[in-house]
């Protein structure tokens, strides 16, 4: 709404109490106050005449004129008491008596001005003559112009003097000049009428019209001023000296300030005191607009009214009364809760939730900008090592508060010229300024020291590591794509190189990064170019020595470097997504074997954790039971405690709905993980497959056969079976055997074997 522009004049109070009273009544209440308002002025200039009347002819006319003169000036003193009451008041409404009593004060006015200069002027001659003759139509034209506002008053005034003319000119003795003289009186009234009458319409029509402006304008302010009741803005206005004019409630309250405090301030004060920036640019402006007497309009100003900080949309206009300032009139809305949302929306678009950090996008204005300036860097990639475990056993709180304490930690080590950011998960980055090698390295010394310090949360103390990789700019990488991949490559080989340490970038990197790309590559196409292989070995009964099952084991035949064995490609797989389509080809491919084998056993599958981010893994694995005619209680899942970490409750429910078919489910390498037993409890597998770490050490370690008799005791107790696998030796076996293990897989037995190779064992009875 442009409340700006054609604002209206402030309701005036006594206006408004007019609103109830009849239009008649505020018409009369004007006619009258017009009436005295000229009435003093006239009041006083006959009193100079009378003066000068009664000087010149006291002699002539001796004691005759003293009374008269003495009537005058009590009549004047009188008039004046009277009126008092009135002068410098505004207008207000009258009733019909009033009119009547203007009537007859304007009668008496004439009896009392006009009498004695009326009959003189019939009585004499020469100077005395002209001066009467004059006084009484001057007073005449005068007192007619002065009650011309109220009709009825200007026609007493007349016909009084005219009633008195006449009888002055009888009591003086009628001749033909009096007789004229009388005349002229008559016609000199007749046009009077005349023109008072239209002089008087014109006056009451100006007086109507104005009441009418008036009162729209009540209106209009009645309206703006529900308006202002119902929105957030409210109309400002201030005098010359740009301090504010009635102030309204709603702009008291906005800047918790009284009327008077408001009033005694100014535009400028009240919006002074801002913190810089897009504030101070915005008050500039105003300032600018109000010494040029400009309007302006959603200006946008803050100012720390009541101890915050507030900001306000303003708009306004300068008023001129005749060419001169007279102060501005304008709306003004408080818009903080729009600020501080925007302001939100900003930040939140730049920064981690979580644990305030920048974001990536910021992170990634800020390495563009780095390579802008041309300067040297280093860019810092951190990921913490066994984060997702303590996430997953105290829960997703814990692992927060973590997160926002890693946060903490690194933000104090931080220099002036260090920016560190959140990318996501648990990594963080840091580019720093310094670049040499040496500071470099105790910069990531420090960061690995604070991190590894064990915090207490909730009670729990945990401690997590961290991974760091450098890369230093310009010579690691010369874009922000090039140094990402660059700290990426080095923070890979952190990782690989046993955790809790720190790699600089160093060329090599590089071209192990491209190889592994090359082979990913690769390996998008070994499906299609039927390049993968299974392999099977065999699970043997601990007691009866039969085979009771095969696990399957993925191999790659690749073109050039030959048999390719899981542990170099799975991993890749398993980031680059291709573990989907391949473990697709596994499950399809080991159905369709163990379809074929004429013994009924077993054949076991190794599910890695991104398969389980597949929604449709069970129905791949229904398909591939239905197509192959294997029964579900044939096929065996092998998972690791890992699927359980990630999004614990969707693999559960994958896990449910397989094991729902009448698939069995293995816990794999169960000791080497985390090994909680929460997540034992978490889901029923039907088999737990003891590590084989533990299995090599049971010659060499005691303990190995604790642990293994612990777990076995455990597994029993939850009403699953054990295989022992990685068993080497007969004696291992038999000591796997005195502690309960019901199944054995391992070398001794036999290795992975292609399918074709398999009718050699399948039937064969082991030592046992
Ligand atoms: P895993 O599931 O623990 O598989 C057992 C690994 O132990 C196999 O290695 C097997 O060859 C090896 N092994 C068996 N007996 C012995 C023994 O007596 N001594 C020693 N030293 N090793 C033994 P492989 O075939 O190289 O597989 C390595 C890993 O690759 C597997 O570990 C499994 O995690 C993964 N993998 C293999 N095939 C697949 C697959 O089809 N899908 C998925 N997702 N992972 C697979
Ligand atoms: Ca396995
Ligand atoms: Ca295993």
């Amino acid at each position: 709404m442009d409340l700006a522009n054609g604002m209206p004049a402030p309701v005036n109070e006594r206006s408004a109490a007019d609103a109830g009273q009849g239009h008649d009544d505020l018409l009369r209440g004007r006619q009258i106050f017009a009436v005295e308002q000229n009435t003093e002025r006239g009041l006083v200039s006959f009193g100079v005449a009378a003066t000068f009347a009664t000087v010149l002819f006291h002699r002539e006319w001796g004691g005759t004129i003293l009374a008269w003169y003495l009537c005058v000036l009590g009549f004047c003193a009188i008039r004046f008491a009277v009126m008092r009451r009135t002068i410098g008041r505004t207008p207000s409404p009258m009733g019909r008596a009033a009119e009547r009593q203007l009537i007859a004060w304007a009668a008496l006015s004439s009896l009392v001005m006009t009498s004695l200069p009326v009959f003189v002027s019939m009585q004499s001659e020469g100077l005395s003559f002209a001066f009467m003759l004059a006084l009484a139509l001057g007073t005449f034209w005068s007192g007619c112009f002065v009650f011309a506002p109220v009709f009825g008053a200007a026609i007493a005034f007349m016909l009084v003097e005219l009633v008195l003319a006449v009888a002055a000119g009888f009591y003086a003795g009628l001749d033909w000049q009096r007789g004229m003289l009388m005349a002229l009186f008559a016609c000199g009234v007749g046009g009077a009428i005349h023109i008072i009458r239209q002089h008087s319409e014109l006056f009451r029509h100006s007086v109507v019209q104005q009441l009418d402006l008036e009162q729209n304008t009540e209106v209009i302010g009645l309206l703006l001023r529900e308006h202002e009741d119902q929105s957030s803005d409210w109309l400002w206005q201030t005098d010359a000296a740009m301090r504010f004019v009635e102030p309204s409630r709603r702009f008291q309250d906005a800047f918790a300030m009284s009327d008077a405090a408001l009033r005694a301030s100014s535009l400028e004060v009240l919006l002074a005191g801002s913190s810089g920036g897009e504030a101070a640019v915005g008050q500039v402006r105003l300032r600018d607009a109000v010494v040029a007497r400009q309007s302006f309009r959603d200006m946008v100003v803050c100012c720390g009214s009541a101890g915050e900080e507030r900001w306000f949309n303003l708009s306004g206009r300068p008023v001129f009364v005749e060419g001169r300032f007279i102060g501005y009139r304008g709306v003004m809305a408080d818009v903080t809760a729009a600020k501080r949302a925007e302001a939100r929306v900003i930040h939140l678009a730049h920064h981690d939730p979580l644990t305030d950090l920048p974001n990536r996008a910021q992170f990634a204005a800020v390495l563009d900008r780095a390579f802008a300036a041309n300067r040297a860097f280093a860019l810092i990639s951190l990921d913490l090592d066994g984060f997702k475990p303590v996430n997953d056993c105290y829960g997703h709180p814990v692992g927060d508060a973590l997160l926002m304490e890693v946060a903490r930690r690194l933000r104090r080590l931080l220099g002036a010229n260090d920016f560190i950011a959140r990318l996501g998960g648990d990594e963080f980055a840091i580019k720093t300024l310094r670049h040499d090698q040496e500071s470099v390295e105790s910069f990531c010394r420090r960061i690995l020291e604070v991190i590894a310090e064990p915090l207490t949360i909730d009670g729990y103390t945990v401690a997590v590591g961290a991974s760091v990789g450098v890369a230093i700019a310009p010579v690691d990488g010369a874009s922000r794509e090039e140094i990402t991949k660059s700290a990426d490559a080095a923070l890979y080989r952190a990782k690989q190189g046993g955790r809790g340490t720190f790699r600089f970038f160093a060329a090599e990197m590089d071209q192990q990064l491209q190889e592994r790309q090359r082979l990913v590559q690769a390996l998008r196409v070994a499906v299609a170019r039927e390049e993968l292989r299974l392999y099977f070995q065999p699970f043997i009964d601990a007691r009866t020595g039969v085979v009771t099952g095969c696990e399957a084991l993925i191999r790659w035949q690749h073109p050039t470097r030959g048999l390719v064995p899981p542990a170099d490609f799975i991993p890749l797989a398993e980031e680059s997504g291709l573990i989907v389509p391949i473990g697709a080809w596994v499950i399809e491919e080991a159905c369709r074997q163990a379809a074929t084998w004429q013994g009924g056993q077993r054949v076991s599958l190794n599910i890695s954790p991104v398969q389980f981010k597949d929604r449709d893994l069970p129905e791949r694995i229904l398909a591939a039971l239905t197509l192959s005619g294997l029964s579900p209680s044939r096929l065996e899942l092998e998972v690791t405690e890992t699927i359980l970490i990630d999004d614990a409750d969707a693999a559960l429910d994958s896990l449910r709905r397989i094991r729902a078919l009448g698939v069995r489910v293995a816990l794999d390498d169960f000791g080497t993980g985390y090994s909680s037993l929460s997540y034992l409890r978490r889901f029923p597998f039907d088999k737990i497959k003891i590590d084989r770490c533990f299995v090599s050490d049971l010659d060499s370690r005691p303990d190995s056969q604790v642990i293994v008799r612990a777990i076995h005791d455990i597994a029993v107790g939850l009403g699953m079976t054990v295989t022992a696998e990685g068993v080497e030796t007969a004696e291992q076996a038999q000591q796997l055997r005195i502690t309960g293990c019901d199944e054995f897989q391992g070398f001794l037995y036999s290795r992975p074997r292609p399918a074709a190779d398999l009718w050699d064992i399948m039937d064969r009875r082991y030592a046992a």
